[in-house]
């Protein structure tokens, strides 16, 4: 079969010939249909110094995708040939301290297929069972290839109450975009959202929010405050990053409020926790992949309502023996997701 893989050290991929996975008896083997390229796979092919230290070549990438069921192991009982899927790609052991206490999203001895193990930008993929999520017919095609970024912006605007509350969301790259969407559709009052991008604050204006600033030009936490009678917002959805950004957000968070943190700083960020955090009497999270299986049940509930809407989100779709192109765009800060198909665009 064909796949795109980090063959060696340095800057690149190579879409090459791989063997087809060998299942064990609790894992599934997936027709891969549709994958998406995240933030995560800029880096690999890149190089940067996260990348140096996590990822061990020959390596297929590729963690966010959809497809049918090939074949099952003999054990696996839950889905059979034929059936929709998407998988959670995060891997737990199911014996570790946080796995025995059902907190499996923070695994001690967690792999990431597509990072640490061979992933889906490819004709198949191995899944263990256990990680397999089947998909309800009404979920399309192009929603169900991003369910992982979408379960992250899930999992974060519903770490707290966001009915009949305000929520800032600092960063609008794919997952801030989505959490937008989401906290629309969870009935959030206001939505506020800070990019610096120009393409990506107009995609934030199409997903919902309300109030979209540009913090290079205007003073993101002074407009905050007075759209907000001097309180500030309910909950904090941190989806940047970036260290200013994250200052602006705790400055704009109300006394008692939420901030759930999920984007990943390249370096240590000095926080004001007298000021930002204690005397406001703040809850601080830090929100690490989905929820294994609540966010899934919550993702599928809300798209099987029909309520989240993230068309505006999606741009093109090649096959993936195109990915150098999809890969150029992307990292010219385009937002929107871009599909690669492994087995052909028609079907
Ligand atoms: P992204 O890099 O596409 O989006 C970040 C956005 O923040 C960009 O649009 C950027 O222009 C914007 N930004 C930069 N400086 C800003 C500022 N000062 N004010 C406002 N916006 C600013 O990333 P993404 O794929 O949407 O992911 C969001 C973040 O979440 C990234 O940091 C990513 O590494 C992280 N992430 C975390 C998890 C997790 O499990 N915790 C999972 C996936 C991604
Ligand atoms: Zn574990």
């Amino acid at each position: 079969m064909k796949a795109l893989r980090k063959m060696k050290s340095g800057r690149g991929l190579s879409y090459e010939s791989a063997a087809v996975p060998e299942i064990g008896p609790a894992d599934v083997l997936v027709r891969v249909r549709a994958a998406s390229i995240c933030g995560t796979d800029l880096h690999i092919y890149g190089w940067d110094k996260w990348s140096q230290g996590r990822i061990k070549p020959p390596v297929t990438l590729g963690h966010e995708f959809c497809g049918v069921v090939e074949r099952i192991g003999e054990d696996v009982a839950a889905v059979k040939p034929g059936d929709f899927v998407s998988a959670e790609m995060h891997v737990n052991c199911g014996h570790c301290h946080q796995c025995r206490l059902g907190e499996a999203h923070v695994c001690q001895n967690l792999h990431i297929l597509g990072i640490d193990r061979d992933g889906a930008f490819a004709e198949l993929v191995k899944i263990p069972a256990a990680n397999i999520w089947k998909l309800d017919s009404s979920i399309p095609e192009h929603y169900a290839a991003i369910l992982d970024p979408l379960g992250n912006a899930v999992h974060t605007v519903l770490a707290g109450p966001v009915a009949g509350r305000t929520v800032l969301v600092t960063g609008c790259g794919p997952i801030g975009l989505m959490a937008i969407a989401v906290a629309r559709a969870c009935g959030s009052s206001v939505i506020f959202a800070t990019e610096v991008n120009e393409q990506r604050r107009a995609m934030a204006k199409k997903m919902g929010a309300d109030v979209v600033v540009n913090p290079a030009e205007e003073d993101a936490v002074a407009r905050i405050l007075r759209e907000t009678g001097g309180t500030g917002v309910d909950a904090l959805l941190e989806m940047s990053g970036n260290v200013t950004a994250i200052h602006q957000g705790f400055a704009a968070l109300r006394a008692g409020g939420r901030a759930s943190l999920l984007g990943i700083p390249t370096e240590a960020v000095a926080l004001d926790l007298v000021k930002d955090v204690i005397f406001k009497g703040a809850t601080v999270q830090g929100i690490y992949g989905r929820r294994m299986y609540e966010t899934w049940v919550q993702m599928t509930a809300l798209l099987k309502a029909g309520r989240v809407n993230l068309e505006p989100l999606f741009g093109e779709r090649v096959a993936l023996s195109e990915f150098e192109s999809a890969f150029a765009k992307l990292s010219g800060g385009h937002a929107g997701k871009i599909l690669l198909y492994p087995n052909g665009m028609a079907g």
